[in-house]
C-alpha cells in the first residue's frame, strides 16, 4: 500500500502541529473515519476488521453506551464532590464483581492514573517504596508510573526503588514449575530491594503480561508470589487494565485463573468502551491511612458521564454475555490460528487466553531466537488485506490479537483466513 496524497498531508499537519513525540500504527497509517461493532471505516469508506482494539471492548459505538452518555452529558456532568447517583450505582456495580474484601473503588481516567494512584495507596500503607515488576511490563506515562515500567526502554530508567523479574515465557520455567520460579525470582528481587535500603510497597503484575508478550502461564502460578510480597509487608497489585472486563473468557478478572485475591485491583482501558475512566478497587483497609493523610480529588476522575458509561458497560458484558463469547470464541480463534501457523517454521509458539491471542515469530525453531521483522511483516501484510492487529513482547515478535469481545465466529474465520494468506506472502 502506498500513502494517498491527502493522508500524506494529513502526516505533514500532524508532526507541525503535533509534535515529534507521537507514533503512527503501520507501514501505511491509517486514516479512520467510523467505527461500528467490530469494523473501522477508513476515508475512503474501506471496513477493516479490528481485532486490536480492547477499549472498544464492546465493539465500536455501542448503542447503550452511547446513549448512555448522551443521556447523562444532557443532564449534568460533574465531579465526585456533590452527592449523585450514577458515581455510587456505577461504583456498587463494580465492586459487586470483585471477591468480598475488594469492597472499595476510587476513579481515575487513565490506566496509568489508577496506577499511580495505586502506588501513592500502597506507599502510604505499607510504609515502603518499593516496587517489583515483570522485565517488559508497561504500567503507565506519569512519571512515577513510568519509572516501573520497563517496556518504555532505555531511554526511560527504572526508579532507583524498583526491580525486576522475568515474565513466565516458555524459556524460563517448565509449566510444573513456573510458580515456584516465579516467587524465587521475587523474592530474590524483595531481597535485593532490602539489600539496598528499600522496604517494598508493591508487587505490580498485568496478569496477562501483555507487554511482555501476551502469557497466561499455567492457572495459578502467581499464588506463591503473592504470599511472598506480604510476608515482605509489601502489596500485591493486579493491574487489570488489559485482561480485565471479561477478556480472558473464564472470568471477569485475570487475577482469577490464579485463585488468589489482590490487595488492590487497578483497571482502565475497556472500562467506559472509549469514554475515559479508570479505577482502583481495593480492600478498605489498605486505603484508610492515605484517606485520612492524603484525601484524593480528580476533576474528571468518577464524573457523571463516564460513570454512567462505566454502568453502561457493566450491563452489556452482562446482558450480552461477552464473557461467555470471549471464552467461545477465544478458544475457536486460538485454535484456528494455531492450525494456519502450524505449517510455518516460523512460528514458534500460538498461546492465548479467551480473546488474547499471541502468535510468536522465532528465526530458528532450535534456539528460539526471536524474529521481530517478521513479525512486523505480517502484521503489515493483515493491515493491507483489511485485518487490524499489532505487536507485543520483550522483543517484539509477538502478534498480538486482541479484539473486541463482540468478536464472533464468522470474524474469527475472517481473521485466521487473512493470517493464513499474510504468512505466505512474508514466508
Ligand atoms: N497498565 C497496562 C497493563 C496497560 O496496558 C496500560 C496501557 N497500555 C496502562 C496500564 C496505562 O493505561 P493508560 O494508557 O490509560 O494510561
Amino acid at each position: 500500500g502506498h500513502l494517498s496524497p491527502e493522508n500524506e498531508a494529513l502526516v505533514a499537519r500532524r508532526a507541525r502541529v503535533l509534535g515529534p513525540a507521537y507514533r503512527l500504527m503501520y507501514e501505511t497509517p491509517l486514516h479512520l473515519v467510523r467505527g461500528e461493532g467490530v469494523w473501522l471505516y477508513d476515508e475512503t469508506g474501506r471496513a477493516f476488521l479490528d481485532a486490536y482494539n480492547n477499549v472498544a471492548s464492546l465493539g465500536h459505538c455501542h448503542p447503550r453506551v452511547v446513549e448512555a452518555i448522551r443521556a447523562q452529558a444532557g443532564v449534568l456532568a460533574t465531579n465526585t464532590r456533590y452527592l449523585h447517583t450514577t458515581i455510587l450505582d456505577c461504583a456498587e456495580r463494580l465492586v459487586a464483581r470483585f471477591p468480598a474484601p475488594l469492597s472499595q473503588v476510587m476513579f481515575a481516567c487513565t490506566g496509568s492514573e489508577a496506577n499511580d494512584l495505586a502506588l501513592r495507596i500502597a506507599k502510604a500503607h505499607t510504609g515502603g517504596t518499593g516496587v517489583v515488576v515483570t522485565e517488559h511490563a508497561y504500567h503507565g506515562i506519569t512519571e512515577a508510573v513510568a519509572a516501573f515500567s520497563p517496556s518504555l526502554g532505555a531511554a526511560v530508567p527504572l526508579g532507583p526503588h524498583v526491580r525486576t523479574v522475568p515474565a513466565p515465557d516458555r524459556t524460563r520455567a517448565a509449566p510444573g514449575e513456573v510458580g515456584a520460579a516465579f516467587r524465587a525470582d521475587v523474592e530474590a528481587a524483595i531481597a535485593d530491594l532490602r539489600r539496598h535500603g528499600i522496604a517494598p510497597a508493591a508487587l505490580v503484575v498485568d496478569t496477562m503480561f501483555t507487554s511482555d508478550g501476551i502469557l497466561p502461564g499455567p492457572a495459578g502460578f502467581l499464588r506463591g508470589a503473592a504470599e511472598a510480597i506480604r510476608a515482605a509487608g509489601g502489596l500485591f497489585v493486579a493491574d487489570e487494565v488489559q485482561p480485565g472486563f471479561g477478556r480472558t473468557g473464564e472470568a471477569m478478572w485475570g487475577f482469577q485463573r490464579h485463585g488468589v485475591v489482590p490487595d488492590m485491583v487497578t483497571l482502565g482501558k475497556p472500562m467506559g468502551n472509549g469514554q475515559p475512566i479508570s479505577a482502583v478497587v481495593m480492600r478498605p483497609d489498605v486505603v484508610e491511612r492515605f484517606g485520612r493523610e492524603a484525601r484524593y480529588f480528580n476533576t474528571f476522575g468518577g464524573n457523571a458521564v463516564s460513570c454512567a458509561a462505566a454502568l453502561a458497560v457493566l450491563e452489556a458484558i452482562e446482558a450480552e454475555a461477552l464473557q461467555a463469547n470471549a471464552l467461545r470464541t477465544g478458544r475457536h480463534l486460538l485454535e484456528r490460528v494455531a492450525a494456519v501457523c502450524a505449517p510455518h517454521e516460523a512460528v514458534g509458539e500460538v498461546r492465548g487466553a479467551g480473546l488474547f491471542v499471541a502468535v510468536e515469530f522465532v528465526a530458528d525453531r532450535a534456539d528460539g531466537a526471536p524474529d521481530a521483522a517478521r513479525a512486523a511483516r505480517v502484521v503489515n501484510a493483515m493491515r493491507e488485506r483489511g485485518v487490524l492487529i499489532s505487536i507485543s513482547g520483550r522483543h517484539h515478535n509477538s502478534l498480538k490479537i486482541r479484539p473486541p469481545l463482540v468478536f464472533s465466529r464468522a470474524d474469527a474465520e475472517l481473521l485466521a483466513g487473512v493470517l493464513a494468506e499474510a504468512l505466505q506472502a512474508t514466508a
